[in-house]
């Protein structure tokens, strides 16, 4: 076993502005970004969102696809189908899609890099924007270094 002594934690913030209702937006580029910018080499990230009416989701960044995923989201949960919070907010569906969706993805990194297979990306999911929203990031682990404790 080889242990690496240098453990590293890092919390951070990307900031998205949505521009329709609702949507599907790639942020892989951003998140593979900043999980090099921590220089973890081996560990996990954790995506998540604190919104109640957003998700985040791991799928394939085809055009048709993100078109049928939110026709089918809509076709679930339409629009002001008479739901109760409709009486104070009017945007029960949003929460709705959210439950069915989860606001948070776990991916392994390894060699610094997300361990994503070849269709997948990770999405920011908006059911109910355009809105400025915000996504946190914890990346975990070991980063790099030629530096290694005794082997057991
Ligand atoms: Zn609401």
């Amino acid at each position: 076993m080889v242990q690496y002594r240098n453990f590293r934690g890092i919390n951070l913030k990307l900031k998205i502005k949505t521009t329709k209702r609702i949507e599907l937006i790639d942020i892989t580029s951003e998140v593979q970004q900043q999980v090099m910018r921590s220089k973890v080499s081996e560990g996990i990230c954790v995506i998540s969102t604190g919104h109640t009416t957003a998700g985040i989701i791991i799928n394939e960044n085809e055009n048709g696809l993100k078109e049928d995923i939110l026709n089918f989201l809509q076709k679930l949960v339409p629009t002001g189908a008479e739901y109760r919070h409709d009486r104070i907010d009017n945007n029960a569906d949003a929460h709705l899609k959210a439950v069915l969706l989860g606001t948070s993805e776990i991916l392994p990194i390894s060699q610094g890099k997300l361990e994503l297979g070849s269709w997948q990306s990770v999405f920011f999911a908006e059911m109910d924007g355009p809105r400025n929203r915000i996504v946190n990031l914890t990346v975990l682990g070991n980063i790099e270094t030629k530096e290694k404790v005794q082997e057991e």
